[in-house]
């Protein structure tokens, strides 16, 4: 089932477990695996199949080129976090504190750019009308709680790249497992239909795929069990998907872009650490935003862009300049200097979108599993809640020496998930956020409604993919740009090779962007801060595009426009890719808008490199 060439002859090895990826889902599975595979004198508590008298060979493999690199918030209740630390000191892990102040802050449009909806423009009239009488400061709206289901009351701010680095260090100083980073799997092993490991990604080969000189095909790892834990868009996770399909009923067609900073806040701010933010309303309607205060007077501040927002000019990293700028945030903010940037997909059809968890020889955990919750605005705890529940599972098999089949992982795994909090929260959000699928206003008093009401009442409609949502270029900017402009804009950037968004935006009345060279930098000086983009050489392509007539007609050419790293580029037919610059957020496989048989003309594989950043 691999990509890579199934002549080549392979190297392979055998283990007990293998795990692919290294994010919070899995950080809490090896833990809670690692602490049952030995007893304390250090001998074995379980045995090993493939060494016998040794605890069972456990490896996981991660495709970044670090185990720190991920891209996230986080301001999360960490209930499962702390649950597997109960002694948690968050001073020990960098850029970690407690949540102390939270606030919601609904955001009205201070440069008249974003498009609104004639009710949001009514609602908007009628805060500024009531000025006297309500917070609004700085064109922001301070809502008088935060609700519920939202607050993170408890729980802790974190750096995700600094919270896996940690829990990695905890887990190499225990010895028990093996972290290979810089290690991108292809794709699963079957044998039928039971998964019997995973093979690595083929080195040495041209961007086509092509061997060359040095070429060193993929290790086939063989596995009792392979733990899938390879986030919102991995490989692995995506070919099960194909093979196995999905259950009944449940899908993934809500995205969002997630994009975000780690700003060095300047002396003026005077934000404790601790604060929690959460926007919306700017720069569009459909995105909100966030901004979490770590130690040490350093900054998260992100948005996320949805699927459902319909535009076909999607660019996260403008519109978190836009963001970055709105007054509410700016006084905070300006003298500040970034410090570090990312961007990442986030799967947010939550419980909807779970896969079959287990099969023969092999089961789910995390984002990729359906684990984030879109009420309560969280994925972290949620996914590490998944591994743990995962390794007791795994555990209890191992004792009573029972097979990893998919009955046994079900009863063992499956059913302490459904058992537990995050399975009863994520039946609380399942449609929480389907009011969306008819407009902003819909939405926010769904999320609401659900929210309020245990999942009881919601509003809205089955989501559609996103392909079936975006409109035409033409079609969004109707009213907003001139056609004759739009004509010019498209020749202008086609004759440049450029995307369109910048112009489009400009031409749509957002104000050009005041690069400052410490917060406000172009997307390239971003890429570059600090060498964080980079990719090995010696890998084929990651993103590939199947039929170039096909995206030699495709109008909005929407792969070009979100690309969060400026990696794709107009091209004569196909556009263009340059992997040096490839973020690997996933955002250009489930925007393509030529999709037909439920297949986008666009690939996103296993690749290295990517973003070098342990801050995000
Ligand atoms: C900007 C942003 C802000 C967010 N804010 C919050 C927040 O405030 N609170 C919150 O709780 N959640 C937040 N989230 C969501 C949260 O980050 C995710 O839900 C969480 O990281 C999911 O954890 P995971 O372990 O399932 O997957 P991931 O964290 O995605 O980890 C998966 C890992 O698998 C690796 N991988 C993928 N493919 C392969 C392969 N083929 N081979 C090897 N390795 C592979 C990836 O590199 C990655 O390291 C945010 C997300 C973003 C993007
Ligand atoms: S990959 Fe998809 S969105 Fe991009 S140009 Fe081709 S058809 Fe259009
Ligand atoms: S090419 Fe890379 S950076 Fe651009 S959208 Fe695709 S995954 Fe993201």
């Amino acid at each position: 089932m691999s990509e890579s060439d199934p002549a080549a002859e392979r190297q392979t090895m055998d283990v007990d477990v293998v795990c692919v990826g290294f994010g919070p889902a899995m950080g809490g599975f090896l833990t809670t695996l690692a602490r049952g595979l030995s007893n304390a004198d250090g001998t074995p508590a379980v045995d090993s199949e493939v060494m016998p008298g040794m605890p069972p060979q456990v490896v996981c493999y991660e495709r970044a080129d670090g185990l720190g690199f991920g891209v996230s918030g986080v301001a999360t209740r960490a209930r499962s976090i702390r649950a597997t630390f109960p002694a948690l000191d968050p001073s020990q892990i960098p850029m970690a504190t407690h949540v102390r102040e939270e606030k919601v802050l609904y955001l009205l449009d201070p440069v008249g750019a974003s498009r609104r909806s004639a009710a949001l423009r009514g609602i908007d009239a009628a805060i500024r009308g009531l000025a006297f009488m309500l917070p609004l400061k700085d064109h922001a709206l301070e809502l008088p709680y935060t609700p519920e289901f939202l607050h993170k009351k408890g729980g802790l701010i974190l750096s995700i790249g600094q919270l896996n680095q940690w829990v990695a260090e905890q887990l190499m100083a225990q010895g028990q497992v093996q972290l290979w980073p810089g290690s991108p799997v292809s794709g699963p092993l079957f044998a039928g239909d039971r998964v019997v490991g995973v093979r690595l990604l083929d080195q040495g080969v041209s961007r086509d795929g092509a061997p060359e000189p040095g070429y060193t095909p993929g290790l086939d790892v063989r596995a009792k069990l392979t733990v899938v834990g390879d986030g919102p868009v991995g490989s692995v996770g995506r070919a099960l998907n194909d093979r196995l399909g999905m259950p009944d009923g449940h899908h993934v067609r809500d995205w969002a872009v997630g994009c975000k900073m780690v700003v060095d806040l300047p002396e003026t701010c005077t934000l404790p650490e601790g604060t929690v933010l959460h926007t919306l309303g700017y720069p569009e309607p459909e995105i909100f935003g966030f901004l979490y205060v770590h130690p040490a007077r350093s900054a998260s501040v992100g948005i996320f862009v949805p699927s459902w927002f319909d535009s076909p000019v999607r660019t996260s990293y403008r519109y978190l300049q836009h963001f970055v700028m709105h007054p509410a945030l700016w006084k905070h903010l300006a003298g500040g200097r970034m410090r570090s940037w990312g961007a990442k997909s986030i799967q947010e059809s939550g419980r909807r979108a779970e896969p079959h968890l287990v099969g023969d020889g092999f089961a789910r955990i995390g984002e990729g599993a359906g684990s984030t919750n879109v009420l309560t605005a969280s994925g972290v705890d949620e996914a590490w809640a998944t591994g743990t529940l995962l390794a007791e599972g795994v555990l209890e098999l191992y004792r009573q020496r029972l097979p990893f089949t998919r009955e046994n992982l079900e009863a063992a795994y499956v059913a302490r998930l459904r058992r537990s909090w995050v399975e009863e929260e994520a039946r609380v959000a399942e449609k929480a956020r389907d009011g969306f699928q008819k407009g902003v206003v819909t939405g926010l008093l769904g999320m609401a409604l659900s929210g309020l009401t245990g999942g009881r009442i919601n509003l809205g409609k089955e989501p559609v993919e996103p392909h079936e949502r975006i409109d035409s270029v033409e079609g969004y900017f109707a009213g907003r740009v001139a056609p004759e402009d739009l004509a010019r804009i498209r020749a202008e950037c086609a004759a440049k090779g450029a995307p369109l968004h910048p112009a489009l935006m400009s031409a749509a009345g957002w104000p050009e962007i005041p690069f400052d060279g410490q917060l406000l930098v172009s997307h390239q000086d971003a890429l570059l801060i600090g060498g964080k983009v980079q990719a090995p050489p010696g890998y084929a392509d990651h993103v590939t595009f199947l039929d170039p007539e096909v995206c030699k007609r495709c109008g909005a050419r929407v792969c070009v426009e979100v690309c969060s790293g400026q990696a794709i580029t107009p091209g004569e037919a196909a556009p263009g890719f340059d992997r040096e610059k490839c973020v690997h957020c996933g955002a250009c496989l489930w925007n393509c808008s030529q999709v037909e048989g439920g297949r986008a003309n666009l690939q996103f594989r296993a690749g290295a490199g990517g973003l070098h950043s342990a801050e995000n």
